[in-house]
């Protein structure tokens, strides 16, 4: 009886969902599994079925699971968990109003001189705000390509680069290799944004600038970001484009040639961490590679997701811990102190593997495993579920401001170390 009134509370909070749209009435539930056994059920339940979207992977018990449900899958899959003992939470009732109430004003003006950092910008745009800071700022900033993607967009970033008597270590931010996560290249630029304009007006940003030569690639999956722009349909695409057999995409961030597809990756096409035919099989992805491999000097490393807020630090594909993980970890450490003193957002820090789950071929692994970058990180931004990777746009510039503080702290322990 508890089972079923529960059940229909449920229920009826979906059926309060009026909106049209292709992602009217999806949810995002989440649960959590309180033993081993639970995890080992989530795993292979979900495994079973591969046309769910997870938002968040079971990865340890009392781990929280995040899973969008198209409103055909919603009751047996809810019943399933619950057979299981698991108790689903509504976290967004319904994923249509939340993409409603995030549309774009008509009044936006597309290539508008004045970047708003506060909004979610286009690749164009994206591009467009590079262009236009290495412009304004032609005695520092340089741009650079890295390759064109599977749909042949050229894919540029920003390069920072004070003038200084002797060689500075460079520090690389990659952003938007998943698709989705739209406030990781919205945090990058804006931090790369206060970086250029208030260099030599802020002493503590100077300092930061002067440290290294700062390289920003701010969408590292342009093909599958500009997909995510393409109707709310498209907006939770992960993956990149590229074709393989009857499916799309390759996960861009299980792609790399570290232990590729050694766990938490999948072989299958159609799945979200399909890991590639073969180990740099994207363009992207071995382009980036190839540039990074050119950097001198290279000593951080940063790759930007969202969400979960967490700073983590190699190895994703094994949870036994790396030699220099005392430092990488102290590094983000001092990052997530410096950042919660600014509003109070809470990141945990550790280990990939140990923070999140097993993940193999990621970007961090292998700068760390194959160029020797000791001080490579992982960072989910925010937050940790409330809007997933439907973060409003209000909270660009907060995550932007709170992420500067972090990147600073994290500067000067790498510099130091
Ligand atoms: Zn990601």
């Amino acid at each position: 009886m508890r089972r079923a009134v529960a059940c229909f509370a449920l229920l009826g909070f979906l059926a309060s969902v009026s909106t049209h749209g292709p992602l009217a009435g999806h949810s995002v539930v989440r649960v959590v599994p309180e033993t081993e056994l639970m995890l080992t059920i989530l795993q292979s339940l979900l495994a079973q079925r591969q046309s769910i979207d997870v938002w968040k992977e079971p990865a340890c018990v009392y781990c929280a699971v995040d899973i969008h449900l198209t409103p055909l899958e919603f009751d047996d899959v809810i019943s399933a968990l619950r057979e299981h003992g698991f108790e689903p939470k509504i976290l967004i009732d319904d994923v249509q109003s939340l993409l409603d109430s995030q549309r774009r004003p008509l009044k936006f003006k597309p290539g508008s001189a004045v970047f708003d950092y506060g909004k979610y910008h286009t690749l164009d745009e994206i591009n467009g705000w590079v262009l236009n800071k290495t412009n304004v700022y032609k005695e520092i900033t340089s741009l650079f390509n890295i390759t064109k993607s599977y749909e042949g967009r050229m894919m540029t970033g920003l390069k920072i680069s004070t003038p200084s008597p002797f060689t500075k270590p460079a520090f690389f931010i990659e952003s938007g290799i998943h698709a989705r996560e739209w406030i990781s290249p919205a945090t990058a630029i804006y931090m790369f944004g206060q970086m250029l304009d208030r260099y030599k007006i802020d002493s503590d940003i100077t300092k930061m600038v002067d440290m290294f030569d700062w390289y920003l690639l701010p969408v590292t999956n342009p093909d599958g970001y500009a997909f995510t722009w393409t109707g709310d349909k498209n907006r939770l695409w992960r993956k990149t484009r590229s074709k393989h057999g009857l499916c799309y995409g390759v996960d861009p961030n299980r792609n790399w040639d570290m232990h590729w597809s050694s766990g938490g990756a999948s072989k299958d096409p159609c799945s979200d961490e399909f890991c590639g035919p073969s180990a740099f099989s994207e363009v992207e992805v071995k382009g980036v590679a190839n540039f990074l491999q050119g950097i001198k000097g290279l000593k951080g490393f940063i790759d930007f997701h969202s969400y979960s807020q967490l700073w983590m630090s190699p190895w994703g594909y094994t949870k036994k811990l790396p030699t220099d993980f005392k430092q990488q970890d102290a590094a983000s450490a001092a990052a997530t102190d410096a950042l919660e003193k600014v509003y109070g957002t809470k990141y945990e820090h550790g280990s990939i593997a140990n923070t999140i789950y097993i993940a193999s071929g990621s970007s961090a692994d292998w700068t760390y495993g194959k160029i020797n970058v000791k001080y490579s990180f992982g960072v989910e931004l925010r937050d940790t579920g409330k809007y997933g990777f439907l973060l409003p746009e209000d909270q660009i510039i907060t995550s932007g401001i709170e992420t500067l503080q972090g990147l600073m702290a994290l500067a000067s322990y790498v510099k130091d170390n």
